[in-house]
């Protein structure tokens, strides 16, 4: 169970998240639409304290932070946190240097103190369930964008998070390689993994979600059910966005 409440955060005088409430439940997975600007992605960095709120709270599991302005995370609570998540960005950010089971093994090896043969087991399975067992070997510079997102996403696997975090995991992806990609994160729905993902990919918001929430300017317009969100919603504003995507 992850619980939000009251969620603040600027950058300087900007008021990116004007508080943001949300709760959801293990296995389901979340979508965050919006425009350009939004605070989506924010918001997603917020879940792991990549960006570190101003004000409010947030819960995972049986770990409650409560956030003010001027009060410093302890180091212990932000890894304790990030272990309990997973993050996959637009850009893959996989490790140059590393073959692709290695990138896969690191997190294993060094936050959680697997042995190497341990880690290189789980790796390999990881690498199969994405579908890129015969690329182990290879480097990332040997990968296409979508063989690269996917060892990310094998590698966000490997720590075994309570949440998966997507921040438009395809948008850098030239359009052929997208749905390798998306097809990955549908099986992991399919499968009850937790997460929460960052998209303009409508359709596969659609496809994936049990639930939207839809940002502008900072906070939530509309939060719902994919058909309520995208096909039910009365809010100008967020009809004026989901019309000019259509
Ligand atoms: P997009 O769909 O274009 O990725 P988004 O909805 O994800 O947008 P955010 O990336 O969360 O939006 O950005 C919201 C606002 O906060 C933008 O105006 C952005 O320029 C600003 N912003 C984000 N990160 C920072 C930062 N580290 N420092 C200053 N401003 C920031």
């Amino acid at each position: 169970m992850i619980e939000i409440r009251g969620l603040h955060k600027s950058f300087g005088s900007l008021q990116v998240l004007k508080g943001i409430d949300l709760s959801m439940e293990h296995g389901k997975v979340l979508v965050i639409i919006g425009p350009s600007g939004s605070g989506k992605t924010t918001l997603l960095r917020c879940f792991n304290l990549l960006e570190i709120p101003d004000q409010g709270s947030l819960s995972l599991g049986e770990l409650n932070l409560e956030f003010t302005q001027n009060r410093k995370i302890p180091h212990k609570t932000l890894m304790a946190l990030r272990q309990k998540t997973g993050m996959v960005f637009q850009s893959y950010n996989l490790f140059p240097h590393m073959t692709a089971l290695g990138n896969v093994m690191e997190g294993q090896v060094t936050v959680q103190k697997r042995s190497k043969e341990e880690a290189k087991q789980r790796g390999l399975e990881l690498l199969a369930k994405v579908g890129l067992s015969d690329k182990a070997e290879a480097y990332p510079h040997q990968l296409s964008g979508g063989q690269q997102q996917r060892v990310a996403i094998a590698r966000a696997m490997a720590v075994d998070p309570e949440v998966l975090l997507f921040d438009e995991p395809t948008s850098a992806l030239d359009p052929e390689l997208v749905g390798e990609v998306l097809k990955v994160i549908k099986q992991l729905a399919a499968e009850g993994m937790t997460m929460v993902i960052v998209t303009h990919e409508m359709k596969f918001a659609a496809d994936v979600a049990d639930r939207i929430i839809l940002m502008d300017n900072g906070v939530i317009l509309e939060q719902g059910t994919p058909q309520q969100v995208l096909e039910q919603t009365e809010n100008p504003r967020a009809l004026q966005f989901l019309n000019r995507l259509s």
